[in-house]
Parts: structure tokens; C-alpha cells; sequence
């Protein structure tokens, strides 16, 4: 219908003309759903790279992960797959009736919901007498047939499954909002929630440490806690490696901004941080620094030259024994290496010249007028800002016992 005969067209005319688009649209995304389901039986990763139908279908129709995850499981709940091990379709008489373009999504919807819940052996009888209903009646009407069907082959209900566990239920968002920071939310059955609690509890505690008494609020320390938390889990060799690689976050900054600590980086696919932020992580190297040039070429500072080796790093573990920092009781797996010269400076990447700290005396060590060196019987000493010691007399922490077999 052009633009002319859609405004002189009469109202019977228009409902004509939306049933007949609606009819077109409902069989195109009927097809659409069977082409997905065959995709998937030839395999998605062969055939165009991606890991699932789901991930492809939302990169080529641009719509967000959720809608695809969702087209993706009603084509497979209405569409037979030729792939020998898959499960076969739970409504394939809907899925028939779908491509003729004569049930809406939320009919469709409504038939998987009521033949999950229906016992196999009687879903067949139930889905003829459900697609029966459906000519006439809308999806409303249809979810209370479903109902109807399901009390009368079950009237008492499910039976208590007091002796078999539940299956926990378990939900987790995050987001990046667009004004770059991210929003956490999800709910967790009682038990993952006490393990959660456990581990933020322990990594929570207020810091006793030569620098201050710790002013942060509960909501601050456990922000800090799940930060912590992130980090020992990435830093856990047994951390699934993801295309081979193990997970990790790339940082593009150029050398002068990372060298100066002014300007920006940027981190990941979207996200910007200051450039001495990013200095601060490309310390350790717990980010993956891009460093470009003047003009953005990548720039290859040489890994060997910055990266802590296994080796170094278990020497700097039994020197240091944790956070070196006065006070500070972290063990050696909450600390970061810190280069007393940075790499991007051109600092050696050995003991004379790395000192471990949790990642709060690391970001403090950047940020003050706090100094480190190495004293002369090799272990690390911290000169306080002045404000603090007009004198600056040097500082160690002895709060590490001494390994047994390092003595
Ligand atoms: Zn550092
Ligand atoms: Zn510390």
C-alpha cells in the first residue's frame, strides 16, 4: 500500500491490510527461527566463526544478547533440528503453524510455557488441542487452557521433591552505564550468598597500617573487597582461558601519557581511564598495556623487560613475605608487584627494583609522597611523606613472620 491508497483507504480496508503485514511478519520470524535451528545443526562456529546461534543473531540482527538468547530458544523449541544429538523441538506442530504466519509471539510463547509444564507422553494430545484453541482465542485465553489441561492430568500438583535438592537459583548483571561506571545486581540462593559473604567479609576488614586509620565506609571496603576478589580469581591458573589466551583487559596508552601519568588510556573495547591509572596497572602488568607511539603505532617495549616472571615472582614472595608496606598485614597473594622505577621509565624488571604490594598501598605509592627503595641489606624501606615525619625516617613492615625455610 503506497501513501496515497493508505489515506484513502476505508477502516475495513486498513484492519485488512494490518492482518495481511502481520501474517507476513509472524511467518518471516517463524523462518527465521527454522534457518537458525539449521545454522545451529551444521555447526555456527564452523560455518560463520561464532560460538552459538544466539551470539550470531545478535551481531546480524542488532538486538540486544537477551532478545537473541530468547529467539534462539523458542526456534528450537518450535523447529526439529537434523543434528543427531540434539534434543528433539517440544512444539513442532506450532512451529508448522507459525511459518503460515498465524500465531503471534506471545501465542507461541504461551504453548511452550503450557507444553513444559505437561508430561511428555500427553504433550502431543495437548499441543493439537492448544493450536485447536489458538484459531479462535487470544494467548490469555489460551495460558488458561493450558492451566485447565495441567490440573486435569495432574490434580494434585507436583509432588514435594523434599528429598531431591533444589536446583539453585542464581542471577547476575553487570553493566556499563555510558557514564563509565558499572551497576552490579543479582540474587543468589542461600548458600552461594554465604560463600560470597565469606569471601567479601575477609577481604573487607579495616586496614591497620602506618598510613592513617582506615576512613572508608562499609559500602567503600566492600567495593574494594569484590575488587580484590576479581583480581586473586583472574590471577587463579586454574581461570578458564578463553580463544586460548588467558582472560585479561587491554589497555591502549601512548608512551609519553604513560611515562608523564597525564592524558587519557583507554581500557578494554569502551572504557577510559587517566593515564595514571593505567600507569598504576601496567606496574604489575594485571593489565595488558598497548603502548603506541606519537603516532599510534604500537610500540614493542619488549615483555621480557616487564613482565614479572613465575620466578621473580616467588623471590619477591619469600623477600617480602606480603604487602611490604609498614603495617600492612595482605599475604603474597593479594599483592601486586610495584616497580620502584617504572618499566615505561626504563626500570630493570628484577628484585633491586620491585617491591610487593596489596593493591591499596600500590595505588598509594603512585599517589603520595610516599617513596620505596631497596636499603642496603636488600629488603625494602618506606620513606613517609613529610607531612607525616619532617624527618622521613625510613619505615619497615614487621608483620611477616619469616618463612620456616626462609630464614
Ligand atoms: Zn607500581
Ligand atoms: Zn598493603
Amino acid at each position: 500500500m503506497d501513501r496515497e491508497t493508505v489515506w484513502q483507504a476505508d477502516a475495513g480496508a486498513l484492519a485488512d491490510r494490518l492482518r495481511e503485514l502481520l501474517t507476513v511478519v509472524r511467518s518471516a520470524e517463524a523462518e527465521i527461527g527454522a534457518v537458525l535451528v539449521e545454522i545451529e545443526s551444521r555447526g555456527v562456529q564452523e560455518l560463520f566463526g561464532y560460538r552459538s546461534a544466539a551470539r550470531l543473531y545478535e551481531h546480524l540482527a542488532d538486538v540486544p544478547r537477551a532478545a537473541a538468547v530468547r529467539t534462539v530458544a523458542r526456534a528450537h523449541a518450535l523447529h526439529p533440528s537434523r543434528s543427531l544429538d540434539a534434543a528433539p523441538s517440544l512444539a513442532p506442530a506450532t512451529g508448522t503453524a507459525a511459518l503460515t504466519g498465524g500465531l503471534s509471539t506471545p501465542m507461541i510463547d504461551t504453548i511452550i510455557t503450557a507444553l513444559t509444564a505437561i508430561p511428555p507422553e500427553h504433550r502431543d494430545t495437548a499441543e493439537a488441542d492448544l493450536l485447536a484453541f489458538a484459531a479462535d482465542n487470544c494467548h490469555k485465553q489460551v495460558a488458561a487452557l493450558g492451566a485447565r489441561i495441567m490440573a486435569h492430568l495432574d490434580p494434585d500438583g507436583p509432588e514435594p521433591a523434599d528429598t531431591e535438592p533444589a536446583t539453585p537459583a542464581r542471577e547476575l548483571s553487570l553493566r556499563r552505564k555510558r557514564t563509565g561506571t558499572w551497576e552490579l545486581s543479582g540474587r543468589f540462593d542461600d548458600e552461594t550468598g554465604t560463600r560470597a559473604s565469606a569471601l567479601l567479609d575477609a577481604l573487607a576488614e579495616r586496614r591497620h597500617a602506618d598510613d592513617g586509620p582506615d576512613l572508608r565506609s562499609p559500602q567503600e571496603r566492600y567495593g574494594d573487597a569484590f575488587s580484590d576478589a576479581v583480581d586473586l580469581a583472574l590471577d587463579s591458573p586454574e581461570l578458564p582461558t578463553q580463544a586460548g589466551e588467558r582472560a585479561h583487559v587491554m589497555v591502549a596508552v601512548s608512551l609519553t601519557d604513560l611515562q608523564s601519568g597525564l592524558g587519557t588510556a583507554t581500557l578494554g573495547d569502551t572504557g577510559l581511564l587517566s593515564a595514571a591509572e593505567a600507569r598504576i596497572h601496567a606496574c604489575d602488568c594485571k593489565l595488558i598495556p598497548a603502548v603506541l607511539g606519537s603516532t599510534s603505532e604500537p610500540l614493542d617495549l619488549g615483555r621480557a623487560r616487564r613482565l614479572i616472571s613465575p620466578g621473580l615472582r616467588r623471590a619477591l614472595f619469600l623477600r617480602d613475605r606480603g604487602c611490604a608496606f609498614p603495617g600492612c598485614h595482605r599475604p603474597p597473594r593479594h599483592c601486586q608487584g610495584h616497580h620502584i622505577r617504572h618499566w615505561a621509565d626504563g626500570g630493570p624488571t628484577d628484585l633491586t627494583n620491585l617491591v610487593l604490594l596489596c593493591g591499596h598501598h600500590h595505588r598509594l605509592l603512585h599517589r603520595s609522597g610516599w617513596q620505596v627503595r631497596i636499603a642496603t641489606d636488600g629488603h625494602p624501606e618506606f620513606l613517609p611523606p613529610r607531612f607525616l615525619d619532617k624527618r622521613r625516617k625510613p619505615r619497615r613492615n614487621n608483620l611477616h613472620q619469616p618463612l620456616p625455610f626462609a630464614a
